[in-house]
């Protein structure tokens, strides 16, 4: 075995192809660390590990280098790779170009007109060492003949790591381009010797050339690891053989450097196959090490070890919508897609997860999915969402699998926040295939009763409304919350606002005759969305931002007609009554913004539905119109204070106070949210915190069954506002609002109202900074 261990593995800095052999016995002694590590889990299952750390150099450096040609840098790079950089990382003029565009910061690392660059990073015990390393490498690329440039030089840690979130963030970026050709990662983790890299590049760009097709090129040079990304339409199977062709192809090249198939990512399905042909008669000994540990086959079937001949094209996903058009069994007829969008385009947004699990973070650099966040399963992440409506459209399943209980536990856990949409590399649109998703079941098993009395709650609160005074003394007591627990599902111990005399849509400036459409002025004219809470829970919040649109010399038409949203029905996925809902508002809407007046939304969520779920609720141009028109109130305030239009004539508010940036913010855009506006008040002292998700997302955290579930994803936020020393919490959203309030004994206000009374507006709304949350209400 000895002999063939060394004719047959080769030694390479990163080989994580087939099963570690060299070396395994060491002084009579097997280190089945070695063998473990990188097996995939097909020979034993790792319940627990000690690890050995090593310290990293105290200074680092970096040198970045852009190349008029790919051959003057793959040059440079192996003359400087016997400097023993810590890391040499070639990139191609795509992912340059990527990288350039994405942030404005890396404009002048990158020049446009480059073809290749070098990230070149030197580590030493002094920062005296780092600079001379770097010198040297400086040196050395001025005495050679390359067209070369040094656009950054970077001697502190933060340096350097900025300059790393370029070659980071490119891999990512790729696969989220757009079009019909996509970078398919298949052949992506290949590894030579660094000193054959060169030579492999000419006989790898002859491979793609042969079966004419062009690749991505990222390398990191230093190791001799090289992710090559063939530019492919998005594969099904019957393009299978063409990608196994070129595997091959490429495979053979690699075998003859003495290279290995897959450096760091392990063989998995798609390498398996070729591992026969890479380690010739070594790969009889892989077989007999799986015999040992796992005789019968349990482990991680089919990877490392298989005789499966089709294995590489077994997998590859069926992507074709076209569906039978009569079949003698109608469970597998795709069914008619609830939201306004075709199959393809459905399908498209589907396949836009390539699987790089970058949804399955945990990580505090965003905030991704809060129910992946709370509890780390895989049916909790945003990519399994996406597979199983990949797998529906395409007739791979049922549609009846989406009323399976293992397709229950991946709807259960979403609930519109938009969190993955705006993080996920591929920016695939999880969000809308979930609705897709829950939509075809409510379609088929119609709604559960919970989800049904709350998303209409709106339909029974005016009555609530005219008897307020009772409904907010019922309210506070136990008995009448356990009643209202057990009858509409309405958390029992969840505070909740209080009704207010008069709905403000019933108020005298809404029912005016002056508040019309048509109204000849010169006065510049927006459009008021008021939405559920303002209307019924806060109706001094609605007047307070028509008070200060007037103040700013706008006309306010506030349509008398509108309705709530229906983001609530749309998040449970009742898109039947989401459509009413949402027509209701088209038709009041629609003439004002033909007109070309903008709507605007004190409420976040209103403003994204009307933005981003009306237009897949209506095919309609009206829809679409509405849709452009729509703005929340901080996205136009701000834009008017960066125009220079917006007063400014504030009186001091002396308050202090942390804001939360509601999900729905996030999802409208950087410059949505009023935390900006409040810094701009004299005497208002804000601090933004950042505990992720509230986890309210509308009626979730009221229903009694979510009720423990969303204080667990929002308890971070619960915490920090029970024990802050600020005289209250700021936020736009009205749901998270009572999730601030949960647990805490000061108010959470919305800023309009310290933006009303910092006009001088409405001083009456200073009472909303003292009063508090007690027992079951809000302030
Ligand atoms: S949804 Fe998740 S797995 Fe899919 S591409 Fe986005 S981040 Fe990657
Ligand atoms: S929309 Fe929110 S809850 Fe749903 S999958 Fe995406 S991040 Fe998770």
């Amino acid at each position: 075995a000895d002999t063939l261990i060394r004719d047959h593995q080769p030694v390479l800095l990163r080989n994580s192809s087939g099963y570690m052999l060299r070396n395994l016995l060491q002084k009579d002694q097997l280190d089945l660390t070695r063998l473990i590590a990188g097996s995939e889990g097909t020979l034993a299952m790792v319940t627990e590990a000690t690890l050995h750390t090593m310290p990293l150099m105290p200074n680092r450096g970096a040198l970045v280098l852009m190349f008029a040609s790919m051959d003057a840098a793959i040059q440079a790079m192996q003359q400087l790779l016997v400097l023993e950089p810590g890391a040499c990382d070639l990139m191609d003029r795509r992912l340059l170009s990527l990288g350039r565009d994405d942030d404005p910061r890396f404009r002048s690392v990158v020049h446009p007109e480059a073809e290749a660059g070098l990230f070149v990073e030197f580590n030493g015990h002094s920062r005296a060492e780092v600079e001379q390393r770097i010198q040297t490498a400086e040196s050395m690329m001025e005495a050679s003949s390359f067209q070369y440039a040094v656009t950054q030089r970077a001697l502190d840690a933060e340096e350097v790591d900025l300059l790393w979130r370029l070659p980071a963030r490119v891999v990512s970026l790729l696969a989220g381009l757009k079009g019909n050709s996509r970078p398919l990662p298949f052949v992506e983790d290949v590894a030579v010797p660094p000193e054959s890299i060169s030579e492999f590049l000419v006989l790898a760009q002859r491979t793609f050339q042969k079966h004419e097709v062009t690749a991505t090129l990222y390398a990191h040079a230093a190791s001799g690891q090289l992710h090559l990304r063939p530019m492919l339409p998005v594969p099904n199977r019957s393009q299978g053989p063409q990608l196994e062709a070129i595997a091959r192809d490429l495979y053979r090249h690699v075998r003859a450097m003495g290279g290995a198939i897959s450096g760091e990512h392990g063989d998995g399905l798609s390498r398996t196959a070729f591992l026969r042909s890479m380690y010739g008669p070594l790969y009889r000994t892989f077989q007999q090490v799986k015999q040992i540990f796992d005789p019968q086959y349990l482990l991680n079937p089919d990877k490392i070890i298989s005789n499966d001949g089709q294995l590489t094209q077994r997998y590859l996903r069926r992507i074709s919508v076209t569906q039978p058009s009569t079949t003698e069994d109608p469970e597998t007829l795709l069914p008619i897609l609830q939201l306004s969008w075709d199959e393809e385009t459905a399908m498209q947004a589907a396949i836009r997860c390539n699987g790089c699990g970058s949804c399955r973070t945990q990580g505090e650099s965003g905030r991704m999915c809060p129910f992946f966040h709370h509890e780390a399963r895989e049916e909790n992440s945003p990519r399994s969402k996406a597979s199983l409506l990949r797998r529906v459209l395409s007739g791979e399943e049922s549609a009846d699998v989406l009323t399976s209980g293992a397709a229950g536990a991946v709807l259960d856990s979403c609930f519109n926040c938009k969190q993955c949409l705006l993080e996920c590399p591929s920016e695939a649109d999880i969000p809308h295939m979930m609705l897709e998703a829950r939509a075809q079941n409510v379609a088929l098993n119609g709604l559960g009763k919970t989800d049904w009395l709350l998303s209409k709650f709106h339909t029974y609160t005016r009555f609530a409304s005219r008897f307020r005074r009772l409904t907010n003394r019922m309210l506070r007591h136990g008995i009448f919350r356990t009643l209202l627990q057990k009858t509409i599902g309405i958390a029992r111990d969840r505070r909740l606002p209080r009704f207010q005399q008069r709905p403000f849509l019933h108020s005298p400036r809404v029912q005016s005759e002056h508040n019309s459409a048509n109204v000849s002025t010169s006065m510049p004219t927006v459009v008021y969305f008021v939405d559920y809470f303002a209307n019924h829970h806060d109706p001094e919040l609605a007047e307070a931002f028509v008070r200060i649109l007037q103040h700013n010399g706008f006309r306010v038409y506030i349509p008398p007609q509108q309705t709530v949203s229906g983001m609530a029905m749309v998040a449970v996925g009742d898109m039947q009554a989401a459509r009413e809902v949402a027509d209701a508002n088209i038709a009041c809407l629609s003439e004002s913004a033909r007109d070309g007046y903008p709507i605007i939304c004190t409420e976040p969520s209103a403003a994204l539905c009307l933005r981003d779920e009306y237009p897949l609720l209506s095919a309609s141009e009206d829809a679409a119109i509405v849709s452009q028109r729509t703005q929340d109130a901080g996205t136009f305030l701000w834009q008017l204070h960066a125009k220079g239009s917006l007063k400014t004539d504030f009186e001091p508010v002396e308050v202090t106070a942390v804001y939360h940036t509601p999900c729905h913010v996030k999802a409208l855009g950087p410059e949505a949210g009023l935390y900006r506006v409040l810094e701009l008040i004299p005497g208002v002292e804000v601090r933004q915190i950042e505990k992720g998700c509230s986890g309210m997302a509308g009626m979730f955290g009221i229903a009694a069954e979510h009720f423990e579930q969303s204080l667990e994803i929002g308890k971070d936020l619960i915490q920090e506002m029970a024990t802050v020393d600020v005289s209250a919490g700021m936020t736009d959203c009205s749901t998270c609002r009572m999730q601030m309030e949960q647990g805490a004994s000061i108010p959470t206000v919305h800023p309009i109202k310290i933006l009303a009374l910092a006009y001088g507006l409405m001083p009456e709304l200073r009472s909303s900074l003292s009063s508090k949350p007690a027992g079951y209400l809000m302030s």
